[in-house]
Parts: structure tokens; C-alpha cells; sequence
């Protein structure tokens, strides 16, 4: 891939990543807030340790994504980004744009989601 476009995915990426933090951030502020909030009727508080656990739920998958938006920079860098890490091809940049984390091409992604449900059936 050319310079100009690794370039590009790597604002892609960066503004990806900015997004997160900030969502996360705000996550943060909205979890250590609520708890000096007061929550007399017992459902209400039930459905409030829900929500508290959804977040964290929600902030571990964010913690997952962040991580591997930047390995994706870091292969940005050393120019290893967009090659399939499993048969060494170039993935479509279509496929890059929709999904820039993405370490593999859409054959051998296909192949795995394959082997995965064969796997799930037996
Ligand atoms: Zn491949």
C-alpha cells in the first residue's frame, strides 16, 4: 500500500482511537458520579447495579478495541499494515475501511468463521 493511503488509515485510526478514550472517559465519570446518588426503592437499585455492570461489561470490549487499534498503528509503522498476517496477501482496502483493526483478509476470515461453525455444530 502506498505511503498516502497507510497515512490515511492511520487518521482513521488515531480518530477511532480518540473517540474511544473520550467514551470511555465519560463512562468513567458517569460510574463514579452515580454513587453519591441515593436509591430508596430497591428496584430501582437493582436495575442501576445492571447498568453498572453493563458498563464495565461495555469498557472491557472498548479496553480490547483500543489495544488493537494500536497494534494496527504499530503496523502502520513498520509497514506490515494491510497484509494478511495469515497468507501474506494484501486485504482490500474496502475491507480495511470498514474494518481497520482487521489483521486478515476476507478469504482466510471466511475460511475461519468456516471452521468455527463446523466446530460449533459437532
Ligand atoms: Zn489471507
Amino acid at each position: 500500500m502506498d505511503k498516502t493511503r497507510l497515512e490515511q488509515f492511520r487518521l482513521l485510526l488515531h480518530g477511532k482511537l480518540e473517540e474511544l478514550l473520550s467514551g470511555a472517559e465519560k463512562a468513567v465519570i458517569g460510574m463514579s458520579g452515580s454513587k453519591e446518588e441515593n436509591f430508596p426503592d430497591p428496584t430501582d437499585r437493582a436495575s442501576h447495579e445492571t447498568d453498572r455492570n453493563f458498563l464495565l461489561r461495555v469498557k472491557d470490549r472498548e479496553r480490547r478495541l483500543i489495544t488493537k487499534i494500536n497494534e494496527a498503528i504499530k503496523r502502520i509503522d513498520d509497514n506490515s499494515y494491510g497484509i494478511c498476517e495469515l497468507c501474506g496477501e494484501d486485504i482490500s482496502e474496502k475491507r480495511l475501511m470498514a474494518r481497520p483493526v482487521t489483521t486478515c483478509c476476507i478469504a482466510c476470515k471466511t475460511e475461519e468463521e468456516e471452521q468455527e461453525k463446523s466446530r460449533g455444530t459437532v
